[in-house]
């Protein structure tokens, strides 16, 4: 039987998602694969688009399945499509992770540099994403997470304030951020097109560890020209859990 992500169960998204946490912490220097090669370190994003771990309907009502579907398959695969003509015209290695290639992007073509943000920004969006009623994920942030929130943001609140007006205001297209920088804090940003915190010529640099996509593309065919409710929905399919072993992976 062919599997479809959108019959995964529910049991199973989140046994997955908990061999992922597991995975981070035994094996995050690097996982060897079927062949025997070193394959990525954890969280570390290859050339190649991974599987949606849910189905296009699965984050519905707040972000559509029709959205999900187009945006999955037409824009995202486009980015991943693209990145790899980049690559080999360029020169460049895709075993390497892609965030090697980010952090010294200026040196690359605009195509690198759309299209390897564009898929490396899809990749990290739909990884900290789950369904709104996912049982075992909390709708907000607990532990050493909310600790560093509150000391670099004063409180939840505060951070998700300021993030909703990083979205809103990113005029055009582009990302809100929440990332690490390079001493440990957490700090919001928001960036154009497809450009983000990895890249060296990024207003506000850093390890991103949650992002939202504020193209219209996004949003635009439930939402129209409401941004701010798609912002204020994002909220309601946030994985804390994803999020929280990002910045683990990050700080420790
Ligand atoms: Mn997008």
């Amino acid at each position: 039987m062919k599997t479809n992500p959108s019959n995964l169960s529910r049991r199973t998204f989140l046994a997955n998602s908990a061999k992922a946490g597991l995975t981070v912490g035994l094996l995050g220097a690097g996982i060897p694969d079927l062949f025997g090669k070193e394959s990525l370190p954890a969280f570390a994003t290859g050339f190649t688009q991974q599987p949606l771990p849910y189905g296009y309907a699965a984050l519905e009502p707040h972000i559509d399945a029709r959205t999900m579907e187009i945006h999955y398959t037409k824009h995202a695969a486009a980015y991943a499509s693209n990145l790899r003509d980049a690559a080999k015209e360029e020169g460049v290695d895709t075993t390497q992770p892609l965030e090697q290639v980010l952090a010294s992007i200026s040196k690359y073509s605009t195509k690198m540099r759309n299209n390897g943000g564009g898929h490396y920004n899809h990749e990290l969006f739909w990884s900290i994403l789950a369904p709104p009623s996912a049982e075992g994920l909390s709708g907000s942030p607990d532990g050493s997470l909310l600790k560093a929130l509150k000391a670099s943001f004063g409180s939840y609140e505060a951070f998700v304030a300021q993030f909703e007006t990083a979205a809103k205001t990113r005029f055009g297209s582009g990302w809100a951020w929440l990332l690490i920088d390079a001493s440990g804090k957490l700090v919001v940003s928001s960036t154009p097109n497809q450009d983000n915190p990895l890249m060296d010529l990024a207003e506000v640099k850093g390890t991103p560890i949650l992002g939202l996509d504020v193209w219209e593309h996004a949003y635009y065919l439930h939402y129209q020209n409401r941004r701010p409710d798609y912002v204020a929905a994002f909220w309601k399919l946030v994985n804390w859990n994803a999020v929280a072993a990002r910045f683990a992976a990050t700080t420790t």
